[in-house]
């Protein structure tokens, strides 16, 4: 124990948040890179930094399990790109967060390791939070310094809201998806946690994109000269929590008084948004999945010599993935059926590209994945990003969630999953309700909550929203 670094003793000192279920697996053995006074060293940049790591993302040390049984004694033999470069910028691994299964669920409840939970006001436990609720407590709780999340439809901005830290993803393919379980190929990207926009930052470079490719992007306006903010009308929900809809008001207020202007802007499509991609995603997961049959991919169900494949098959598989996945799939492969493929899949796959569309329609800058003429017609009258929630409510209690229905838990990505069916950036960072402690003691939990704001902006304006972001600190 003496051998181990300092942070680590602290974690193990932290006993008092094993319950919480944070971390999967812990590098206990590691050896710390020692923190070195190079740091203009682009290769130190993350030195001394302790990265948690969603235990969705392979790492050839530690166990990589996607929170699933299936995957409980799976050893990746190699590290994910976004791994390699964090340990190459000097970042020492500190441990693989829970999260819910493959990354399904929306407040870390559906993991073969428990559920994730923070504490709220009088000790109560909350919703951390989901898919990457261990990386967001681990960050909250500074149990490690910045944590790598998956963000497929909300599952870094929605954990970041809940527990009061940062939460960024980033335009869909600027991180590496390579040694990335794949939940919904098409929407997954890798976030970052933090508490600060620079602590992000630091780790977001040495994770992006080589020169050539970033070249294809759009440069943006310098966020210090004036911005149009955009207030998307839709967003204004009815189930809004009022102190949240306070909340957007005072941080819309906040821009304008560093000199940006306020614009409301229309986005039809959003209300359509969360079906769209409750068809699409567990679509993209049911054939994600099909691998782990216990023979290609995943601990095998026991079965005597000669058990015909396909009951082996069923039994792994039974056994291996819990009941939201198991739903998952069956919702996945009956919308990609052909009686149903017209009426779901489709419909699902042209509702995505009208909300890209609407996106396209209220930023001033064009769309830099579009074709060369469409890239043409950009848009004076446009605005430069988006201010919305995160979520519409605060984190619920855990015994509350006991008896929610499935359906019930997608609610909470409806702010969120519009942004990932465009692939854009989008950030959730904490607005802080400042209460004096005896407000606490009468309001309970909900008063000492921080709400989760976001910024959404075009393809590729990554600088620009965390710019925005850093001005909301
Ligand atoms: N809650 C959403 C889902 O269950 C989003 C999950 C995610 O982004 N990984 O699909």
């Amino acid at each position: 124990m003496s051998r181990l670094p300092a942070y680590y003793k602290s974690i193990a000192k932290q006993s008092k948040f094993a319950h919480l279920n944070v971390f999967i697996s812990l590098a206990e053995d590691a050896i710390a890179i020692p923190p070195t006074s190079d740091s203009n060293e682009p290769r130190h940049k993350l030195a001394g930094k302790r990265i948690a790591i969603k235990d969705n993302i392979c790492t050839s040390d530690l166990p990589t399990t996607a929170g699933s049984g299936i995957l409980k004694d799976f050893i990746s033999p190699y590290d994910a790109t976004v791994v390699k470069q964090l340990r190459d910028a000097g970042a020492t691994i500190s441990g693989k967060t829970n999260m819910d299964e493959f990354g399904m669920g929306s407040h870390s409840v559906h993991s073969f390791f428990g559920t994730v939970s923070q504490v709220g006001a009088g000790g109560v436990p909350l919703s951390a939070g989901g898919s990457s609720g261990g990386s967001a407590v681990a960050v909250k709780y500074g149990q490690c310094d910045v944590a790598l999340g998956t963000d497929t439809g909300g599952s870094v901005r929605l954990p970041a809201a809940y527990t009061g830290v940062i939460g960024f993803k980033p335009s869909y393919g600027l991180l590496s998806r390579w040694g990335v379980i794949a939940y919904a190929n098409s929407l997954d990207t890798v976030g970052i946690l933090a508490k600060s926009v620079d602590t992000i930052q630091s780790a977001f470079d040495p994770t992006s994109l080589p020169p050539s490719t970033r070249s294809r992007l759009r440069h943006p306006r310098p966020s210090n000269s004036p911005l149009r903010i955009g207030i998307p009308l839709e967003y204004n929900i009815s189930t809004l929590q009022p102190s949240i809809r306070k909340t957007w008001i005072r941080a819309l207020h906040l821009l304008e008084s560093k000199g940006h202007t306020l614009h409301i802007v229309s986005l039809p499509a959003t209300r359509h948004a969360l079906s769209a991609y409750y068809i699409l995603a567990p679509a993209e997961a049911s054939s994600n999945l099909a691998k782990y049959d216990g023979v290609r991919f995943g601990s095998r169900a026991d079965g005597k010599d000669g058990t015909p494949e396909s009951v082996l098959f069923a039994k792994t598989r039974g056994a291996g993935f819990g009941p939201e996945v198991r739903r998952r799939i069956l919702l996945g492969a009956f919308s990609l059926s052909a009686q149903a493929i017209d009426n779901y899949f489709i419909q699902a796959q042209k509702i995505r590209r009208l909300v890209q569309r609407d996106f396209d329609s209220v930023f001033r800058a064009s769309n830099p994945l579009l074709s060369d003429i469409e890239e043409e017609m950009g848009n004076d009258g446009g605005v430069d990003v988006l201010l919305c929630p995160t979520a519409p409510t605060l984190p619920p209690r855990i015994s509350e969630l006991e008896s929610q229905d499935p359906v019930a838990e997608t609610v909470n990505d409806v702010f969120t999953v519009p942004a990932s069916l465009a692939g854009l950036p989008a950030i959730s960072v904490p607005i802080g309700v400042r209460r004096s402690s005896n407000e606490i003691k009468e309001k309970g939990a909900e008063a000492e909550q921080a709400t989760g704001m976001q910024i959404i902006g075009q393809y590729g304006d990554d600088g620009l929203v965390l710019d925005v972001a850093r001005q909301l600190e």
